[in-house]
């Protein structure tokens, strides 16, 4: 019997289970997936939670159990990763050892907040964060105490996940102060290390002004110091400060350290990854997706799920013996939540950058690229759905494919734009 061992159960690792499974023969193949943890959290409903917008109120619809996603065939083992020893075809773990033929890593990536100096000391006072479930709780809690001051949002350092998030949660803090009759006396600053609110320049300057007409400050190239929360002051390394009444904070975003440690990450816990065959660089037989590779494109589910596709067609190729696809184009696409039932949405790739046009189909759409709708936005509270019944249990082949192909189309969107560099 061979074996293929997954690490992660997340949005990545649960794709990979239910593909694989339909893909390698029972009789010849036993599937195991490793997780610490039997909760698998909706990651993208963190955004409203906070703001208890649209029904995200608790954990409700927002947590379920790991092993509902995977299919009967694969085994679970809830147990910490200790140290991928590539060399041995082997996996330690709090539980013991694995072994395995062929291996696939979707161990995400986590924040880190004790890497800013004074950011956890004010934690739970004046500063509160909302990249997991536990933090959105007690910034909700305390959102519902909070009557007007300066609502700063940072972002220490990139890169994080989901780069779209901070736009969505500043676009929300407005919508939120405005629905409880507080505007006037918040105000808003989104502070970011970058030069402008997003990497790529036509999303960059729609979002730019898009936060600037909703009076929401954008403060650039700040990248986090430390936090002062008795004096309610950040300061940036490149020695300015801003001043806070609440401050929410997106921490550093690193890789898991087992794969530092175990000799195939890139120093900040991202496993060195090949960009287009998505095969881990620094140990043989390993495929790589997710939040933890190191690859050039968004830190996004939808990626995982682009990424799942080609890492599933190499898998098969590996065991083959047939020279990998070249075939992952940095595909990512996001809704992006403007507040006021209203929704951007993008869609881009390693060379394409996001550009107005529609999606999935040329005129019709429905979804409007880089254009405020309330079809974005239906398909954004729609997203929740899709995640849990189909994305998850892999259920997007035959014609969903079509809609949403490995491979950026660039039907619906202008070539000349797609291609233009940054002035
Ligand atoms: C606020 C926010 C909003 C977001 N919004 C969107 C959105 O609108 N659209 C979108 O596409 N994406 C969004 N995302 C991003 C999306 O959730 C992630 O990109 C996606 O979940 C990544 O999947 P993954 O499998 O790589 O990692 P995860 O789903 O995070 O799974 C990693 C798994 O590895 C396990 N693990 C890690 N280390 C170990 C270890 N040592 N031992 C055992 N188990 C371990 C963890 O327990 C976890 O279950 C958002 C994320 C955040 C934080």
């Amino acid at each position: 019997m061979k074996r293929l061992v997954i690490l992660g159960a997340g949005t990545g690792g649960c794709m990979m289970a239910n593909k694989m499974r339909n893909k390698l023969s029972a009789s010849e193949w036993e599937i195991t997936v490793i997780d610490k943890s039997r909760n698998h959290y909706y990651q993208p409903g963190l955004i409203f939670l906070p703001f208890q917008l649209y029904g995200y109120t608790g954990e409700e619809g927002n947590v379920r159990d790991t092993t509902d996603f995977i299919p009967s065939g694969v085994g679970f083992l809830e147990a910490e990763i200790q140290r991928i020893d590539h060399e041995n075809h082997r996996v330690e773990t709090s539980a013991g050892s694995q072994e395995y033929d062929r291996l696939v890593v979707a161990l995400g990536c986590h924040i880190s907040p004790d890497e800013i100096p004074g950011l956890t000391e004010g934690y739970g006072k004046n500063v509160f964060y909302f990249y997991t479930y536990p933090s959105a709780l007690d910034l909700q809690r305390a959102l519902d105490d909070f009557d007007g001051g300066r609502f700063v949002l940072d972002i220490a350092e990139t890169p994080i996940k989901c780069p779209v998030a901070p736009i969505e949660f500043a676009c929300l803090a407005n919508y939120y102060f405005t629905l409880k009759g507080i505007r006037d006396r918040v105000e808003i600053a989104m502070i970011t290390p970058m030069e402008s609110v997003f990497t790529k320049p036509i999303c960059s300057t729609i979002m730019g002004d898009l936060l600037r007409e909703r009076g929401i400050e954008v403060i650039p190239n700040f990248s986090l110091a430390e936090v002062d929360s008795d004096k309610g002051k950040i300061s940036s390394y490149e020695g300015n400060e801003e001043r806070f009444d609440m401050l929410v904070a997106i921490p550093p975003n690193v890789g898991p350290e087992v794969l530092d440690n175990s000799g195939l990450g890139d120093g900040n816990g991202y496993c060195v990854t090949h960009p287009k065959t998505l095969a881990a660089t620094r140990g043989e037989d390993i495929f790589v997706l997710g939040d933890c590779t190191n690859v050039a494109t968004s830190k996004a589910g939808s990626v995982a799920h682009f990424e799942a596709g080609i890492v599933a067609e190499n898998l098969m190729r590996s065991i083959r013996g047939e020279e990998l696809i070249n075939g992952f184009d940095g595909h990512s696409n996001c809704f992006i939540e403007t507040g006021f039932n209203k929704a951007h949405l993008i869609d881009f790739n390693y060379t394409q950058q996001p550009v107005p046009g529609t999606l999935p189909l040329p005129v019709v759409g429905p979804f409007s690229l880089l254009k405020e709708t309330h079809m974005n936005h239906l398909g954004k509270l729609m997203f929740r759905w899709y995640y849990w019944n189909l994305l998850l249990h892999d259920r997007l082949s035959g014609p969903m494919e079509l809609f949403l192909p490995t491979r950026m189309s660039t039907l619906g969107k202008d070539p000349a734009l797609l291609n233009r560099k940054a002035a």
